[in-house]
């Protein structure tokens, strides 16, 4: 299937549906390392977006990850919904007018949603945030894509590497985040940020 609109609406339906199987997941990871509300938190979310997409109608995908910004951003609130927020909305700006996304439109959605996580968050590869899923997603991406991969190969590259980078913050003392604040007692927990981030990409690849 090609990237369109049609695709990014099934994405945003995917997405409500993979964080709605894996909230209590996340909320056990979040507990952990956290305050133990980030599955709620996107479960909240994705409900009130897919609420909006019901209820508008869109010509681009753009269009729809602008309507995925807003709603994450009035309805999840802690640190992720500024976090995914500022991605959709970065994304959104970056997919601007087209129609469908070719390889390179998408690596430069990717590439635009990182960087909208890493300038509202300040956070690097290794801190142990949602961006040591991200940062990976996008490098597999551009690598995809300059090998001339097709865009549902290249998201494909993005949520494997996203899945490893998830794997990586295991092993990680948290710099960023409320795990922060735990020193050594967060090693051996998976970031609840990237995991979520994880699904979100997997729901992308699934829809295309
Ligand atoms: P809160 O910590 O406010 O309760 P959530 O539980 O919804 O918010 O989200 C926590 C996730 O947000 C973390 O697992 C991490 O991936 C991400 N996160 C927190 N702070 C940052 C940051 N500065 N940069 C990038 N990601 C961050
Ligand atoms: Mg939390
Ligand atoms: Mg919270």
């Amino acid at each position: 299937m090609a990237l369109d609109t049609a695709w990014a609406i099934d994405w945003v339906r995917r997405s409500a549906a993979t964080i709605d199987n894996h909230r209590a997941e996340l909320v056990t990871l979040d507990r952990e390392i956290g305050d133990g509300d980030h599955g709620e938190n996107l479960d909240r979310g994705f409900r009130a977006v897919v609420e909006a997409v019901d209820a508008g109608s869109f010509d681009t995908p753009g269009a729809v990850f602008k309507t995925v910004a807003t709603k994450l951003i009035s309805t999840v609130g802690g640190a992720a919904g500024p976090l995914f927020g500022t991605a959709y909305l970065k994304a959104a700006q970056a997919a601007g007018e087209a129609e469908a996304l070719d390889a390179d439109a998408l690596v430069a959605v990717l590439t635009a949603a990182r960087d909208g996580i890493v300038s509202r968050g300040k956070a690097e590869v290794g801190d142990k945030t949602m961006v040591d899923a991200w940062t990976p997603a996008v490098d597999a991406a551009a690598a995809a894509a300059g090998e001339g991969a097709s865009p549902e190969q290249v998201l494909a590259a993005a949520a494997d590497a996203a899945a490893t980078g998830a794997e990586s913050t295991d092993a990680l003392v948290a710099r960023k985040g409320r795990a922060s604040y735990l020193g050594e007692r967060a090693v051996g927990h998976r970031d609840p940020g990237a995991q979520s981030s994880v699904y979100l990409l997997r729901a992308a690849v699934d829809a295309a």
